[in-house]
């Protein structure tokens, strides 16, 4: 790395524009290299006028026919129109707002070169507020002859002005930033090293791919995106590497606990369930701890496969947490825990904050002294009050509402680290979960238990709501319930709740002789609860809710969804809602109730749910059609926003960086050879520069 170099002394920048600049934090000759064009402009060849057509954005060269002001006000004409012909025909240049001083680079006659977007305004081609380029600009190789980069605009310079002061930097300072990754690694991921990256994605060669430019996938695009996704794996991999080296009691299974286990199955474990259970225990025999992600559709039949774990940890007298999201859940844990234990000396505890204050010590303190086997609670149970004896199992339920805190903080609750067993019914995205999750080993249940009918979907305009009620009516009475599930537009808790009250009014007269209970966001947790345990016992048949109906909770008479403003959620967040339903024997349904306003495409996103009950498919077009922000977990996961992947457009990318990241740190961890300085020094700059220069 060179000392840096102040952007004020930069060709043609001084200490005016040198103040703009570091408005956007261009200070250095440095950062304005790592300020990058928004887009592109092919202009390599002048476009006859006779070849345009709306959209173009492309060069046309012409003689000045007429140059006209019209449009009188205060202060001058508003519009000024420049019309100019190349033989071919006439294109119409517009100005809306403009200094007095642009009329004075137009003369009749002369020629000029002009760089716009194309329309047509009464059948004829105009450009608004082209780029002019006149005299010996025309011939620059900075604007014109070649793929043209469009930068963000900085406040105070024009475009054009911007475009030269990062041709100098580029053509002075590229080359002194050197590649931090050896030839092996740029090979195996395919990418030029910086020091070409660089100059290219500023001023792309002649024969380059504009379109791939404009993408963000050329070559040398990918080379900064490829270093920002390694500096991600890396981390991920010293936190993996770190697991392996920790130990912790190895929790082997033997016949006899397994034995014991599948007497008391109440079901026969489908394949996906065996083939986890698989992967879980052979973790649990290691004396490093496990770290295993779960994932699984609502209904899946994680439960189960937790408490297989917790009895082969009980063989060996530890103690085992289980932690859910909500205290419902975790009494619907405690509940299904101790018949499946029953008869067994394994001593399941609850611990609530529900519980009397007197109660709650009691139980602490069976946890403290060991006389509890299996803790299940909720994040009651890694506060500060609570000590195990000798805990060796954590199990997190729906960890999308638990950060990697939580997950810290369970872990410190042993002495030894714990085996970990996090499971989720939020389907993420394989990119995503090896971008989120690469530091986990991931076991997924991807198959049904025997016997669920299949729930159908349909998509209903506002307009047919009528037949909806009409089937939520057979529904009852036959002994279903329902819910109506309406998305929280966080920006305005209010509007929602009023939309929700509303609907719940709607719908108690509709059903004058059934319960309808309400719940919301501004709810106390106990009365979420409280709502949810009427629901779930069949005091109330019909629930509004407007968060989205707490994943997980088993009711089997639940067979019919509705859920309102269907085209406000992504597939992904539709999908485990509609989970809820389908639990018991009897067919189901789910209705994604669609606004009448609401255009095609809205319809036509939504179709792909009508068609399928793969969460993974959902997932995976989601994040393709509204990118990873989307997904539960992304924001609280700690990982940085990523400034160029994409992780979609970049997948391809991703693997060769946890490839390339994993070989490395087998290698050499801790980035001592001096091959790897530059790589050392880039992983410890990182915080601040996302770029991969050394
Ligand atoms: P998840 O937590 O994955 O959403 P649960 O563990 O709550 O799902 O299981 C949903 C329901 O399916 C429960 O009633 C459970 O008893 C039942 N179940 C789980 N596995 C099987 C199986 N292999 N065969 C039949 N029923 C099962
Ligand atoms: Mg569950």
């Amino acid at each position: 790395m060179t000392a840096p170099h102040p952007i004020q002394y930069v060709k043609g920048v001084g200490p005016r524009l040198a103040e703009k600049l570091a408005s956007r934090g261009i200070r250095t000759a440095q950062d304005a290299l790592y300020f990058f064009p928004k887009g592109y402009e092919d202009r390599r060849r002048v476009v006859p006028v006779r070849e345009l057509s709306a959209g173009m954005t492309v060069p046309v060269r012409g003689k000045i026919l007429s140059v006209q002001g019209t449009g009188r006000g205060f202060r001058g004409p508003r519009t000024l129109e420049v019309v100019i012909a190349d033989g071919t025909g006439r294109v119409a240049a517009k100005w809306f707002r403009f200094h007095p001083s642009l009329v004075e680079r137009f003369r009749v006659g002369e020629t000029v070169t002009l760089c716009g977007t194309v329309r047509i305004f009464r059948f004829f081609p105009e450009m608004h507020h082209p780029e002019i380029l006149a005299g010996e600009e025309s011939a620059d190789p900075v604007h014109f002859g070649r793929i043209v980069p469009v930068y963000p605009e900085v406040e105070g310079i024009p475009s054009r002005v911007l475009r030269k002061i990062q041709w100098e930097v580029v053509t002075r300072h590229a080359d002194r930033e050197a590649e931090c990754f050896p030839s092996w690694v740029l090979e195996q991921a395919g990418v030029p090293p910086l020091h070409e990256s660089l100059p290219a994605i500023h001023f792309p060669r002649d024969d380059a791919d504009a379109a791939r430019f404009r993408e963000f996938s050329s070559p040398q695009q990918r080379r900064l995106v490829f270093g920002e996704l390694f500096a991600l794996q890396w981390a991920l991999a010293g936190r993996r590497a770190g697991t392996e080296r920790e130990s912790a009691v190895p929790l082997p299974w033997d016949r006899d606990i397994v034995g014991e286990i599948k007497r008391r199955l109440p079901f026969e474990l489908t394949g996906a369930q065996r083939r986890v259970v698989n992967e879980i225990l052979k973790d649990m025999g290691k004396p490093h701890p496990m770290h295993r992600l779960l994932q699984g559709d609502v209904g899946s039949g994680k439960t189960i496969v937790a408490w297989i774990a917790a009895m082969v940890a009980w063989r060996h007298g530890v103690q085992v947490a289980v932690m859910a999201p909500t205290e419902i859940l975790a009494e619907q844990h405690y509940r299904r825990f101790s018949s499946l234990s029953a008869g067994l000396s394994a001593r399941v505890d609850l611990l609530s904050a529900a519980l009397p204050p007197k109660e709650r010590e009691a139980s602490r303190k069976r946890i403290r002294n060991g006389e509890t086997d299996i803790a299940i609670g909720t994040h009651a149970l890694i506060q500060e009050s609570v000590e195990f004896r000798n805990l060796a199992l954590g199990v997190i339920d729906e960890q999308h509402r638990f950060g990697v805190l939580q997950r810290a903080a369970l872990r410190r609750k042993a002495a030894t680290a714990p085996h970990l067993l996090v499971m989720t019914a939020t389907p993420i995205p394989r990119t995503l979960a090896i971008a989120l999750y690469g530091d986990l080993d991931v076991s997924v249940i991807d198959e049904m238990p025997g016997g669920r009918v299949p729930i159908r979907t349909r998509i209903v305009r506002e307009g047919e709501r009528r037949k909806v009620f009409e089937e939520m009516r057979r529904e009852l009475d036959r002994g279903g319930r329902a819910y109506v599930v309406l998305p929280l537009v966080e920006e305005s808790e209010r509007v929602a709740l009023r939309d929700a009250t509303r609907t719940a009014e709607r719908i108690r007269e509709a059903f004058p002789d059934v319960g309808v209970g309400l719940l919301h966001g501004r709810m106390k947790a106990e009365e979420k609860e409280s709502s949810m345990r009427r629901f779930k016992e069949g005091a109330l048949r019909i629930l509004v809710s407007t968060t989205v109906v707490e994943v997980g909770i088993d009711v089997p008479e639940a067979t019919m969804i509705v859920i309102e403003h269907a085209e406000r959620f992504g597939l992904s967040q539709l999908h485990p809602p509609r989970g809820g339903v389908g639990r018991g024997s009897r067919a189901s349904s789910c209705f994604l109730m669609v606004g009448d306003a609401q255009g095609e495409e809205a319809a036509a996103r939504l179709a792909i749910m009508e068609r399928t009950t793969d969460g993974f498919r959902l997932a995976e077009e989601d994040l393709r059609i509204r990118g990873p922000g989307d997904f539960a977990g992304v924001r609280q996961s700690g990982i940085p926003d990523l400034v160029f992947a994409d992780l979609v457009r970049d997948a391809g990318v991703l693997r060769v960086a946890k490839e390339v990241a994993e070989e490395l740190h087998r290698r050499d961890p801790d980035l001592s050879a001096p091959e790897h300085d530059g790589i050392r020094r880039f992983i410890e700059r990182r915080g601040s520069v996302a770029t991969g220069a050394d």
